[in-house]
């Protein structure tokens, strides 16, 4: 006869932590009954994932005394990784069954990454001089969205967030915010670092990343073990931690962001999804980063011709700027963009998976229509010449170096 086994299903009395989530579950008992009102981030990624999923667990089975009112923010920037889009609608299914308040939480059309690059003819991002993105799709709408949940609530919020810096940065005290890094999702540190700051809720939220000492192994084992069975909530997590590799997801520490994300040097997320034979029909999906570098060049763009006088009569620093996309440029990006989701989606059909939705119909008619509309970013008229016409060159005093000596 063999021995008997302690195992996780023997009811709640018996479930296990590791000493990442008996932190986590110490932290949130030190600062969560402050706040009579929650809100978690959640984007889709691993990171706040796990911190959503972790969360309601302990509330569920009582090791956290529950606050008024809890709501999630989904981060929906229209950019996700398809796999993780999915995912996370499929918890937003369980989160609704369960009578859990979820918000979904957009940029307003006309400021969506596509609509305002190909529509307004914003270039796409990068990581020298125009970093709008973040901002805008991320940061932005969830300010919004905050402060109107906020109207409707008395008191202070406590916004939990996924940020994770790992065990040895939280010993060393090394936490920086950044955007991204060490495998981090993009916008995470920005939520912890700018939403108290943000007009409209400055002083009614606080924040709280609740593992931020996590290492990404006690992530991939809380979506991928944990999070699934029943005892822990039965989420469906362990699909997320597949879109990052599957087996192979606790080897990859992976960044997550927008498909395509310009500012990122590889696209590790994306290659791991095609790597999985389930999501290699999103092959075409590769084609969108070079698409965005593409549209930087000076051929796509226009460019000022001397020193410009702004709006102030002061005189701007860098003259002879690049700006904007020339519809032709944004014309050419819609088609691209069209062509690389009608090729994944035919293949999605073949093969009965499911469909992507890169630029919706509401979407793509506003892009078409600001472009008809002659709509260009404030400072610019059209009548620029573009990037790539020779001209002189103009310093920042006004000197001029003519074109041909
Ligand atoms: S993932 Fe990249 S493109 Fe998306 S918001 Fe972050 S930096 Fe911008």
């Amino acid at each position: 006869m063999t021995a008997h086994q302690p195992t996780l299903f023997e009811g709640s009395k018996r479930l296990v932590y590791d000493e990442a989530i008996e932190m986590t579950l110490q932290s949130m008992q030190a600062y969560g009954p402050a706040h009579e009102h929650w809100g978690i981030a959640w984007s889709g990624g691993k990171d706040s994932s796990a911190t959503l999923t972790l969360i309601l667990h302990l509330l569920e089975t009582g090791r956290l005394a529950p606050p008024k009112s809890l709501t999630i923010f989904y981060a929906d920037t229209r950019q996700e990784l398809p796999p993780l889009a999915i995912a996370a609608a499929a918890i937003m299914q369980q989160l609704s069954a369960r009578g859990i308040r979820c918000e979904v939480v957009r940029a307003p059309l006309d400021k969506r990454f596509l609509v305002y690059i190909l529509g307004r003819g914003v270039p796409p991002p990068n990581n020298n001089t125009l970093r709008w993105c973040t901002r805008q799709i991320k940061v932005d709408p969830m300010t919004q969205a905050l402060a109107e949940r906020l109207d409707e609530l008395a008191g202070n919020i406590l916004m939990i967030t996924g940020v994770r810096q790992g065990e040895s940065a939280v010993r060393d005290g090394r936490i920086a915010m950044s955007c991204g890094k060490d495998g981090a999702e993009c916008g995470q540190g920005w939520y912890q670092q700018m939403l108290p700051q943000s007009k409209g809720i400055r002083g009614r939220i606080a924040t709280l990343a609740p593992i931020l000492h996590w290492r990404v192994c006690n992530v991939w084992d809380w979506l991928r073990i944990y999070a699934p069975m029943r005892e822990y909530g039965g989420w469906a997590t362990a699909a997320i931690a597949d879109a990052y590799g599957g087996d192979e997801a606790t080897e990859i520490n992976a960044r997550t962001g927008c498909i395509g994300c310009p500012l990122a040097s590889k696209e590790k997320a994306l290659e791991t999804v095609l790597a999985t034979p389930d999501w290699a029909y999103l092959a075409p999906l590769r084609g969108l980063k070079p698409l965005y570098r593409e549209l930087r060049e000076p051929r796509h763009r226009l460019r000022k011709s001397g020193v410009e006088l702004l709006k102030d009569g002061s005189i701007a620093a860098n003259p002879q700027r690049m700006g904007p996309l020339t519809f032709a440029a944004r014309l050419m990006g819609l088609e691209r963009v069209l062509s690389i989701q009608g090729e994944c989606n035919a293949a999605a059909a073949r093969l009965g998976r499911p469909s992507i939705d890169l630029l919706n119909a509401e979407e793509e008619a506003r892009i078409r229509q600001l472009i008809a509309a002659e709509t260009w970013p404030d400072g610019w008229d059209g009548g620029e010449p573009t990037a790539d016409t020779p001209m002189d060159t103009v310093f920042a005093d006004g000197s001029v170096q003519p074109l041909f000596l």
